[in-house]
């Protein structure tokens, strides 16, 4: 258990892979604080956690709200003692529309969730671990966090914005014992791609060499070393996890 004594947070938990990061953290004997805006998906993982007799809280929390990240750090602090690992992974897809059409509403909503919802959680967690004798940080990106993705405008702005400001937090907290990382997986089967239809599904599953797509234990297994100390010189690095996706 790599990760005993530690106080892990997850947002986005009740579903995909923030499900499968904070049944991972669990495992390795983390106490896992579960956050969401869906209350019901959020309490069936803390379930999944608790019936394998570990630890874990539901703490609802919209990732797009600075101040829910507020509340998510202080009930670390103060009920469990402290705050050492966090995965910001809470994010939405929007809808599949080129720029020229796409809505200014929708954009301000992905970037809100994606990329701001990642920034309130980090300028929230940072002086927590700080005060926790350090910790680390796993933002969740994607693969159109390093290349585009046609008629997801908003989508791979906010990732391609989520690796940089991951590499500017690995620099400035490197030397006060914060590694920040970011996790750029393919395209995963979980109830993100769950309007697709099927010829789209076969069309994405042949762009990575791999030839299927990637599940979220997959990812969490990444997740969960980049939080552990066994990752402890990888710091301000962007990882895919993609099956191929990228080394074409
Ligand atoms: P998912 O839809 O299965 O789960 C996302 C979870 O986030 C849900 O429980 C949802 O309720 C929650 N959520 C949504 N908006 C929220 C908000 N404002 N505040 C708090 N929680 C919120 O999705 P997933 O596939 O597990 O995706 C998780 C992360 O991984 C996202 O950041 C996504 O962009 C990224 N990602 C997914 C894929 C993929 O193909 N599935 C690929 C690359 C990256």
């Amino acid at each position: 258990s790599h990760l005993q004594n530690k106080i892990a947070l997850v947002t986005g938990a009740g579903s995909g892979i923030g499900r499968a990061v904070a049944f991972a953290y669990s495992q390795a004997g983390a106490t896992v604080l579960v956050s969401d805006i869906d209350d019901a998906a959020g309490e069936e993982t803390v379930s999944l956690i608790q019936r394998t007799d570990r630890e874990a809280v539901f703490i609802r929390a919209d990732a797009a709200r600075a101040e829910d990240h507020n509340k998510l750090v202080r009930v670390a602090l103060e009920h469990f003692g402290g705050l050492h690992i966090a995965c910001n992974n809470a994010g939405i897809g929007g809808p599949s529309i080129s720029t020229g059409e796409y809505s200014i509403d929708d954009w301000q909503k992905v970037i809100n969730v994606n990329l701001n919802g990642v920034f309130y959680g980090c300028r929230y967690q940072i002086p927590a671990m700080l005060e926790s004798g350090g910790g680390a940080i796993v933002n969740m990106a994607s693969i159109l966090g390093q290349v585009g993705f046609a008629n997801s405008p908003a989508y791979v702005a906010a990732k391609h914005g989520v690796v940089g400001l991951t590499r500017t937090i690995a620099l400035e907290y490197a030397a006060k014992g914060i590694r920040a990382n970011s996790v750029g997986p393919a395209f995963i089967n979980t109830p993100l791609l769950e309007h697709m239809d099927k010829e789209t599904i076969r069309y994405l599953e042949s762009k990575h060499a791999i030839g299927r797509l990637g599940t979220a234990e997959e990812v969490a297994e990444l997740v969960l070393w980049l939080s552990s100390e066994k990752a402890s010189f990888a710091n301000g690095g962007y990882y895919p996890i993609d099956g191929g996706y990228l080394a074409q």
